[in-house]
């Protein structure tokens, strides 16, 4: 089984009260497929720039994962910039260049349609809904939506998350998406638009699983620091779909450890800046952090 990715490869200037990085390497596909790659095949779909150099796709090498569907485009990387309020909870966007991403019309290359799970990183309905019919023979089909899309292409993005089985999206935005408040009414709206699995990330509050009429959530891990919140949602994600790509069944059983993968890829991401603690990181620590969740949610 293998995990197909496809969204924004990126540079990212970022400021947090632990410190600052200009231009380190982002973009949620990339959070997404280091953290599906402790699991699973995985391959990315994606554009980037001619500043992007040998250094940034050795990161992806490292782990393993395939980079031949990520295109180089004339121009600048996407490049997006943000900063933290001092409690962490709040990020203000200070820039985003869509430079060679504005322009993306992702093309699968040969080879790639053996993938079994695709996820749709957040980028622009229409283009999440060309790769899905791409991909015909995916099995099982997740995907990420923001803000930008849920006000700018409600009919769009309701069309292309109607052929998804799974949603992946924070509080806020199944608020926006559904027009309602409380969660459990959220979900079972966003249930009849298509997806039959949907979890709602809640960031430091750990995410919940809706499916079937049944709820099952995972707390975020207790840390001591938290040093950049920067794409731990997205790291959350490929957790979640590379450890059900690799256990190849959605069973509820396997979905509650999906969760449990998918916060313990999240808790590592925000120990350091960008993709550094991925980088670093072993399938032993993952291991062991799984276990910790097992201590943390067991009673009785
Ligand atoms: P998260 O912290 O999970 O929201 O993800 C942050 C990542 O999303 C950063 O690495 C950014 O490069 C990327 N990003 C920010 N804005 C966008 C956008 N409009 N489209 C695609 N990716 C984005």
């Amino acid at each position: 089984m293998s995990l197909l990715i496809v969204g924004s490869v990126a540079f990212d200037g970022i400021e947090t009260p632990h410190g600052k990085r200009p231009r380190i390497l982002g973009g949620a596909a990339t959070y997404i497929s280091l953290a599906a790659s402790f699991f699973t095949d995985t391959g990315v779909v994606a554009v980037v720039g001619d500043d992007f150099g040998a250094d940034d796709l050795a990161v992806f090498a490292r782990r393993g994962v395939d980079t031949a569907g990520i295109e180089r485009a004339a121009g600048k990387s996407f490049f997006w910039a943000g900063v933290y309020s001092a409690d962490m909870n709040d990020r203000t966007t200070l820039d985003t260049q869509l430079n060679v991403f504005a322009d993306f019309q992702p093309k699968i290359p040969s080879g790639y349609e053996g993938y079994t799970h695709l996820f749709l990183g957040n980028i622009d309905p229409g283009l999440q809904r060309s790769v899905q019919t791409q991909m015909q023979k995916a099995q099982v089909v997740g995907g990420d939506t923001m803000n930008f899309w849920i006000s700018g292409q409600p009919e769009e993005l309701k069309k292309t998350i109607a052929g998804w089985h799974m949603l992946l999206i924070n509080d806020s935005e199944a608020r926006q998406l559904s027009g309602e408040y409380n969660l459990q009414k959220a979900a079972a709206k966003i249930h009849a638009m298509g997806p039959q699995t949907l979890v709602i990330k809640r960031g430091e509050h750990g995410a919940t699983l809706y499916r079937g009429g049944k709820v099952f959530a995972v707390p975020g891990f207790p840390l001591e620091i938290v040093r950049d919140p920067t794409g731990a949602g997205d790291c959350f994600a490929g957790g979640f779909m590379g450890y059900l790509a690799s256990c190849g069944e959605v069973s509820e059983a396997a979905l509650r450890r999906a969760m449990v993968y998918g916060s313990v890829m999240g808790s590592f991401c925000v120990e350091q800046f960008g993709t550094e603690r991925l980088q670093s990181l072993t399938r032993a620590e993952v291991d062991e952090r799984y276990r910790h969740f097992r201590e943390l949610m067991h009673f009785d």
